[in-house]
């Protein structure tokens, strides 16, 4: 009999799927509604309500008036205001006090101002990635004009007391920014009561479209705009308005009241996952912090000695989607910033997993979750794939009469890590490299950071190949382990006028 794979997405926290409301009001402007709402005629005017309906549906789900809404095309845009924002600081204060476990769409606008002579004091926090009032006062000096304070830890789901932090920024004279991209849909957000001056916001973590978010500025609080051009947004965002999304958004908005009431349940889900993978596997440590202290679905497991990208590839076969607590877009296997920030060892941050479960998530689903972590960690699938660490590469194995190799790129186009002579190139999404392949043959998959290369692997395993082995690490641990090796197999490979090449 057809059976039908099972998929189970455990990775809201890098996206939601579009909810049924949000593609219906999309569709409903994309079929019917063409027109710039800058214009002044009919359907111009109809476009401009729109925006002007969105805006309100925004700023009603966090109890805000409409005037400090301003869209964007996303987090990250309403996040580079910092940058835009930060010299308004009162009495010209160019201190920042700031979360280190930030989103790179903080950090980088951040690093940003350090490089035009900004002060950044990083704070501490604890083992869970918590925050409070102490450890501002412990850090705090007169110089400091901003606090940039997420609401919500997008990797360890850890949840922040925004509304006494606020007080206490704004007893010492200073405004606070959050980043509320995490926290929105998941705990109760009434701005008016947190107290926040700036806060950022995206459609595509709240089952919206990507692509459009907000920047909501308090009444009174300093602003200049980010983005110039047009007089969009009342002056203080240029560009024009993208309805479609826009509609999306503020359908996302108004169902944020039914998001709240599925998290009790989502949060006791979350909990026996924890209690039963505690049960069978008792080596796991957890970097959520325990009970309400979390967002209702995100849990941050470190599994000691394992690798994290070879099993999000095993995942990945087994139909789950989840995240590495690792960056892997530089192709550099850097372990994640919010992790060592936590005090985890980079050893321990590449054997940590983030698992996000949706609203919807069900007891059939965690079961199959449950399930396979069980045959992932307690059984001997594993032993599948060959991995190589970067120090178990050698000349025979590489020059080995049939050995195919194949360097896999995240993208096509990027520019990353030189691939091993010989290898054949292509891009994650590409199928056509393997057709050709036989299954029997050695192959040995390798890719920039150690990311790519296992995901590919278990895919290629499910499609009958054998012999397969990944080079942990990637090509960058490689070149920073072995430079020597690199060099004399390039050399060697030159000599033998690429002998292997398939
Ligand atoms: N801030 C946080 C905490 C996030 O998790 C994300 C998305 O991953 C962003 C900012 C960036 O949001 P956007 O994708 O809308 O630019």
């Amino acid at each position: 009999m057809f059976r039908l794979r099972k998929k189970v997405n455990c990775d809201h926290n890098a996206t939601t799927p579009v909810s049924r409301s949000v593609r219906k009001a999309m569709l409903k402007i994309l079929t019917s509604f063409q027109a710039n709402p800058s214009t002044p005629y009919r359907d111009g005017r109809l476009a401009a309500q729109l925006v002007e309906g969105a805006r309100q549906d925004l700023a009603a789900a966090l109890n805000v008036g409409p005037d400090t809404i301003i869209f964007t095309s996303g987090a990250t845009e309403a996040n580079n205001h910092l940058r835009s924002i930060a010299p308004l600081m009162p009495s010209g204060r160019r201190s920042i006090i700031y979360n280190p476990m930030e989103h790179p769409a903080v950090l980088e606008p951040l690093r940003l101002l350090a490089e035009d002579s900004y002060k950044l004091i990083a704070a501490e926090p604890d083992r869970y990635g918590r925050i409070g009032v102490a450890d501002l006062k412990r850090q705090w000096s007169d110089e400091i004009g901003l606090a940039v304070l997420m609401g919500a830890n997008n990797e360890t789901g850890t949840l922040y007391d925004l509304k006494a932090m606020a007080e206490f920024v704004h007893l010492n004279g200073a405004f606070l920014f959050s980043d509320l991209v995490q926290a929105l849909g998941k705990t109760p957000l009434d701005l008016t009561d947190l107290g926040v001056d700036y806060a950022s916001f995206s459609a595509h973590k709240i089952y919206g479209p990507k692509g459009v978010g907000a920047l909501y500025v308090k009444t009174g609080a300093p602003f200049a705009p980010f983005m110039v051009g047009g007089g969009q947004e009342n002056g203080r965002r240029a560009g024009t308005e993208s309805l479609h999304n826009l509609a999306g958004l503020a359908a996302a908005a108004r169902d944020i009241p039914v998001l709240l009431g599925k998290t009790s349940g989502l949060r006791q889900l979350k909990e026996t996952f924890i209690e039963k993978i505690s049960e069978f596997y008792p080596r796991v440590s957890f970097n959520t912090p325990p009970g309400s202290g979390s967002q209702p679905g995100t849990v941050s497991l470190t599994l000691p000695g394992l690798d994290n990208a070879f099993l999000l590839g095993q995942l990945d076969f087994h139909g789950i989607s989840a995240a590495a607590g690792s960056a892997c877009r530089t192709g550099e296997n850097d372990p994640s910033h919010a992790l060592t920030a936590i005090g985890l060892s980079p050893e321990a941050a590449r054997s940590t997993l983030r698992l996000s479960f949706g609203h919807d998530f069900s007891p059939r689903e965690l079961a199959y979750v449950l399930k396979i972590f069980k045959i992932i960690l307690l059984g001997d699938e594993h032993k599948r794939i060959t991995v190589l660490k970067p120090g178990d590469l050698t000349e025979d194995f590489l020059f080995q009469k049939d050995l195919t190799v194949i360097h896999i790129k995240r993208f096509p186009r990027f520019q990353g890590q030189k691939p091993l002579p010989g290898s054949r190139v292509t891009a994650l999404a590409d199928s056509s490299a393997w057709e050709e392949l036989k299954p029997a043959g050695p192959l040995l998959l390798t890719c920039d950071a150690g990311y790519d290369a296992p995901i590919m692997a278990w895919r290629l395993r499910r499609r009958g190949f054998k012999n397969l082995s990944v080079l942990a690490f990637g090509l960058w641990g490689l070149k920073m382990t072995r430079p020597d090796f690199l060099a004399r197999i390039e050399a060697l490979s030159r000599e033998e006028g690429n002998e292997h090449e398939p």
